[in-house]
């Protein structure tokens, strides 16, 4: 068990790398808190969890909220007694398209959920694990915040992920010394509804641009996140975690 006994609070989980991590953290043993917008999908993923695997709650809001990050941080704390850790991975891409023909909206939108949620979720997160005395807290950031690897049309979300990984730093150098973990998981392209899940032209195109020729399966990232979130990863702090089946060491 490499997360026995830990209260972890996991966002996006109603789908994707989110809910194959709530999966998989709680047969590792820790308690999970469920966060994303759909109440009905996230009541469905704690009642499966709670029948047999281990311990869920659950509350549904916008993680762009400054309220709903705090709630979650209350949930861990009245259901589990504390926050030991937290991945922080609900996302969204938004439109794709050249900066030039790009609205502020959705600028707006993307740095919104990815990257303003991340800090605000840090914020709530870091006085309860203060209390805990240390924790571990992991963005979900991309690979296209880091070597972009030739997609078009990815300034916003690019943008965004890129400012995980400069959150996730300044984070670690700020707590490291209170035990405090914090970094940036980058996944490569992953079997998602976000990743093109249903849509077999993209998922081919994405797949063809990773040395490995595939993408990866939602499990094999929340494994990365497990590391992460576990006493393994012990030494590691504001560390962009590459795990995109070899993107950005591709050649052209
Ligand atoms: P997904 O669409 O399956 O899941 C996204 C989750 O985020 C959902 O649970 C959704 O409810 C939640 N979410 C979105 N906006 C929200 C908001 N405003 N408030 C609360 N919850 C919100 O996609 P996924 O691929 O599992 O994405 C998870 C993370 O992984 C994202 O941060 C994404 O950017 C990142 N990522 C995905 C890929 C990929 O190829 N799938 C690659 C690299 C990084």
């Amino acid at each position: 068990m490499e997360l026995e006994n830990k209260s972890i609070i996991i966002t996006g989980a109603s789908s994707g790398i989110g809910k194959a991590a709530a999966l998989l953290f709680a047969a590792e043993g820790a308690d999970v808190v469920l966060g994303a917008r759909r109440s009905s999908e996230l009541e469905t993923l704690a009642a499966t969890i709670n029948q047999g695997i281990g311990r869920a709650v659950y509350l549904a809001g916008d993680v762009r909220d400054e309220s709903y990050a705090s709630a979650l941080v209350d949930l861990a704390t009245t259901s589990f007694g504390g926050l030991d850790g937290a991945f922080n991975n609900a996302g969204i891409v938004g439109e794709m398209g050249p900066v030039a023909d790009m609205g502020l909206d959705n600028w707006n939108a993307v740095i919104s959920v990815n990257l303003t949620a991340a800090f605000l979720a840090a914020k709530a997160q870091i006085p309860a694990m203060r209390a805990r005395g240390g924790g571990s807290i992991v963005f979900t950031s991309s690979f296209v915040g880091f070597s972009n690897g030739g997609l078009p049309g990815m300034g916003a979300y690019a943008a965004s992920k890129a400012g995980q990984i400069g959150l996730a730093q300044s984070l670690a150098s700020d707590h490291a010394a209170e035990g405090i973990r914090v970094n940036a998981l980058l996944p490569g392209g992953t079997v998602t509804p976000a990743g093109g899940e249903g849509n077999p032209g993209v998922m081919e195109y994405v797949a063809k641009l990773h040395p490995m020729k595939r993408l990866a399966g939602a499990k094999e990232i929340a494994q990365a996140a497990l590391f992460l979130l576990s006493d393994r990863s012990s030494f590691m702090t504001g560390s962009p975690m590459i795990a995109d089946g070899g993107m950005s060491v591709r050649l052209s």
